[in-house]
């Protein structure tokens, strides 16, 4: 089955599941799918389509361009990493993966090593540059006068939020994926999560608190999601 938006022809796969209402769903391939009840009709399902046809099209664009930006960890390829663009590669010998002046040395002979070795590296430097990350705004909010807990981070690697603050626990979870982004938008996230411990809502009280720790927060948020959630 297919839809056209703006001269342009997209395929959709119906899935009969048992459910109440039509889903439709872009996969990280651009592919798009369409959960519909056992029993709806064909002409139903694809008015329902033809009403979304904008937002599907625009998704589905979106998806197939993130692919194609994506690395294929082949020796000299590029990464993306903190807002910077790191080469790969390949020592002959055996060796720790190592970052110096943009290049990402990795012991691999085919871009499959190439990526294990890169995903364990950047769960490391991840997992070190967020406990950093999260003592500093932790201080900048004590500093302040804020009364807030040290936070337990737990890194996740999440589809649609950049974070989220569990207050009675004082825990916050951190996207793994930001680790491609600008240092700016990853302290970012961390200030407006931390602001969650005196404000549940996104109310002006929480913006206060926010901007206070954070004066450039406008910045570097809009750096962080003009490029696009998933
Ligand atoms: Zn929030």
């Amino acid at each position: 089955m297919e839809f056209t938006w703006n001269g342009k022809t997209y395929e959709y796969t119906i899935i009969r599941k048992r459910i109440k209402n039509i889903i439709l769903h872009v996969k990280s391939d651009g592919t798009v799918y369409v959960s519909a009840p056992p029993r709806a009709p064909e002409e139903i399902i694809r008015h329902f389509i033809e009403e979304n046809a904008a937002k599907l099209a625009a998704q589905a664009e979106q998806a197939k361009q993130r692919q194609a930006q994506a690395p294929d960890y082949t020796d000299g390829s590029e990464i993306p990493h903190l807002g910077e663009k790191i080469r790969l590669h390949y020592a002959a010998k055996p060796c720790q993966t190592v970052l110096e002046n943009g290049i990402l040395t990795v012991f691999a002979r085919d871009a499959q090593e190439a990526q294990i070795a890169y995903r364990r590296w950047l769960i490391d430097t991840c997992v070190a540059l967020y406990r950093q990350i999260n003592r500093e705004v932790y201080t900048a909010y004590t500093d302040a006068g804020y009364k807030v807990p040290l936070a337990r981070i737990e890194i996740k690697e999440l589809k649609s939020r950049w974070g989220s603050c569990t207050a009675k626990t004082g825990r916050i979870s951190m996207n793994f994926r930001l680790m491609q982004y600008p240092l700016g938008c990853i302290y970012a996230v961390f200030y407006h999560e931390y602001a969650h411990f005196m404000e549940q809502n996104h109310s002006r009280h929480f913006y206060d608190v926010l901007y206070s720790v954070c004066p450039d927060y406008d910045r570097w948020d809009a750096e962080l999601n003009h490029k696009g959630k998933e």
